[in-house]
């Protein structure tokens, strides 16, 4: 990773520090890393199905977007570019599901129940680190292949006789050479031999070592070639040709795959330069990935409402709808009435319950905005404040959802160099894939290789880049 700013007597490209890793990688059942996988493709569905009902988007996100003005900006893109009919020849997703465990200390006495994997968010845009996961799996299983104490550390951890091979143990991690497949599959449904896949990227991006060994492996295994802009630049040198609306740059190079690892902030479009970029993009031929309307579908005002009875069966089978709803937490709205009246729709009746305990105990709670990257949520005596004294109207920018509370773990984590030992819960994220054609076929979806991040026990909020936690992998139980 790039150094932060405050070494700025170096430019960014003469420094770097490693990112922030786990000595040892982080026990999961092998049950829940399975269930985990094996929802993947039923979330690809999910998110294809939610970003193709505009009118159901439009209507979740509504109160949103009233009070949110970024949420709002995107949704207004998303609804005009859909006015003026599709354009892109097929729909791209690389999407992370992260999820903790539910392990709860029990009440005094009680027997412990058994951990429960639960979904923390569904990332549709920028769903970074699959390059860097994968070099931290490789040196996880470097670690237990050459030094026999660190291998003994691991097993004994467990607290159960070692398996024999070490890839049970450690599963194998192909997520950064999965995503690179993905982005060129869709580079030829796209159909242009000389075109190039455009990284979308924030200026001085820090975390750009991930993204280049993406672009390297795009190369390597399939010889596409990458350009890297960010949102500024392009509006100075994109623009679109002919009635087919090819995304040119500079006036000549082609661009097949729009791919976003920026764009997610409202801080990524300080200007209305930003913003013109995006749309002219989003009209585009161009595969976006995400497309405006995926990248809603993975905001958190729709997990809530998708959590709602009813909702994901609109989109997926029964018996998907189950499998998936089994990883939920609670999660609840906030739109609605503090003290609706008696005969208001039960959903109402319970967000305002919900409100009324989590201004009373925060513990068990998050409040949460529509952003992304970590750092925006709300916990404790802050989330009790905003409870009291935001506007309802303001109140609808944020869900609420029920507080996860994972094991903590002995964890030893190296940030810039430094060893620090201390109690730490983990968050598993796992990467999938997903590639429609125009015509409906699904030509890719899968799971895409996994993330864990490490963090130490007490702090509230998560995200590597963002500084509060650190890349590691599981350890299969
Ligand atoms: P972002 O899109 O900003 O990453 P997240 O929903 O992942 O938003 O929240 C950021 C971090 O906050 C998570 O990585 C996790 O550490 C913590 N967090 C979010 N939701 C919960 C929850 N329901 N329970 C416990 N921790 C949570
Ligand atoms: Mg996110
Ligand atoms: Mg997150």
């Amino acid at each position: 990773m790039r150094a932060a700013a405050e070494e700025e007597e170096l430019t960014a490209a003469e420094s770097y520090v490693h990112a922030p890793f786990a000595l040892l990688p982080a026990e999961y059942p092998a049950s829940e890393l399975e269930r985990a996988c094996a929802l993947a493709p039923s979330f690809n569905r999910l998110v294809d199905a939610v970003a193709a009902d505009l009118p159901w988007l439009e209507a979740t996100l509504r109160e949103t977007a009233a009070s949110d003005v970024f949420t709002r900006r995107l949704l207004r893109l998303a609804l005009r570019v859909a006015s003026e009919g599709p354009t892109q020849s097929a729909s791209l997703g690389v999407l992370r599901s992260d999820y903790m465990l539910h392990e709860p200390e029990p009440a005094d006495g009680a027997a412990p129940a058994p951990p429960q994997l639960l979904q923390v968010e569904l990332n549709t845009i920028a769903s970074s680190f699959a390059a860097l996961s994968c070099a931290v799996s490789d040196l996880h299983q470097h670690l237990a292949t050459r030094w026999p104490a660190l291998r003994a550390a691991m097993w004994e951890r467990r607290g159960r006789p070692p398996k024999l091979t070490l890839s049970d143990a450690l599963p194998p991690n192909d997520a950064v050479d999965a995503i690179a497949d993905a982005l060129a599959a869709a580079h030829r449904a796209h159909g242009g031999a000389d075109a190039v896949v455009l990284f979308v990227v924030q200026p001085g991006e820090r975390n750009a070592v991930d993204q280049h060994r993406l672009s390297q492996r795009l190369y390597e295994r399939h010889g596409v070639r990458t350009a890297f802009r960010s949102l500024s630049h392009l509006d100075q040198s994109a623009k679109l040709e002919g009635p087919r609306r090819r995304l040119l740059l500079d006036g000549t190079q082609e661009v097949s795959v729009a791919y976003f690892r920026a764009g997610y902030v409202p801080d990524d479009y300080p200007s209305n330069k930003e913003w013109s970029a995006r749309l002219l993009l989003e009209r585009s031929l161009a595969i976006k990935c995400p497309s405006a309307a995926y990248q809603l579908a993975g905001a958190k005002k729709v997990q809530q409402q998708l959590a709602l009875p009813g909702e994901l069966e609109r989109f997926v089978s029964p018996a998907e709808a189950e499998a998936m709803r089994r990883v939920f937490a609670g999660l609840w709205s906030l739109s609605g009435d503090k003290t609706p009246p008696d005969d208001a729709p039960p959903a109402e009746r319970e967000a305002a319950e919900a409100m009324r305990a989590a201004a009373a105990d925060p513990s068990g709670y998050v409040m949460k905005p529509q952003r992304e990257g970590g750092g925006h949520n709300l916990f404790g005596a802050t989330l009790a404040a905003a409870l009291r004294e935001l506007s309802r109207a303001q109140r609808s920018a944020y869900i609420l959802m029920r507080r996860i509370e994972p094991k903590a773990a002995p964890a030893v984590l190296v940030r810039a160099g430094e060893v620090y030992r201390g109690d730490a819960v983990s968050e598993l994220g796992v990467y999938s894939t997903y590639l429609r054609s125009a015509t409906g076929r699904v030509l890719i979806s899968r799971p895409a290789g996994h993330l864990v991040r490490t963090k130490m026990r007490g702090v509230d909020e998560g995200g590597v880049a963002s500084g509060f936690a650190v890349l590691s992998s599981p350890l299969a139980s």
